[in-house]
């Protein structure tokens, strides 16, 4: 199973002006991300917990990628299986 096409980044949106680029910044307990746009900073957490639905969408939308992925599989198998018997037909 490939799921390398999932790897894709999960882009980030400044919750003040919708900006995807951030500097990070080491801080002492927490990375500190500043929006490169409106500089607007905030912590880490702020900014998942800020995005939290488009991460969830993101997850989904993997999940129902690695189901596709695996059914096609399965199939794939079962074809092997039944091959040269020639009363079983896949279409
Ligand atoms: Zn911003």
């Amino acid at each position: 199973m490939k799921l390398d096409k999932l790897n894709k980044e999960i882009r980030m949106h400044c919750p003040t002006c919708g900006g995807t680029d951030f500097s990070v910044v080491e801080h002492e307990e927490e990375k500190l991300v500043t929006c490169s746009q409106c500089e607007r900073q905030m912590t880490r957490s702020e900014l998942y917990e800020e995005n939290s639905e488009l991460l969830t969408e993101t997850q989904n939308e993997i999940a129902k990628e690695a189901q596709k992925q695996l059914e096609a599989e399965l199939k794939k198998m079962l074809r092997n299986a039944f091959k040269g018997n020639k009363n079983i037909k896949f279409k």
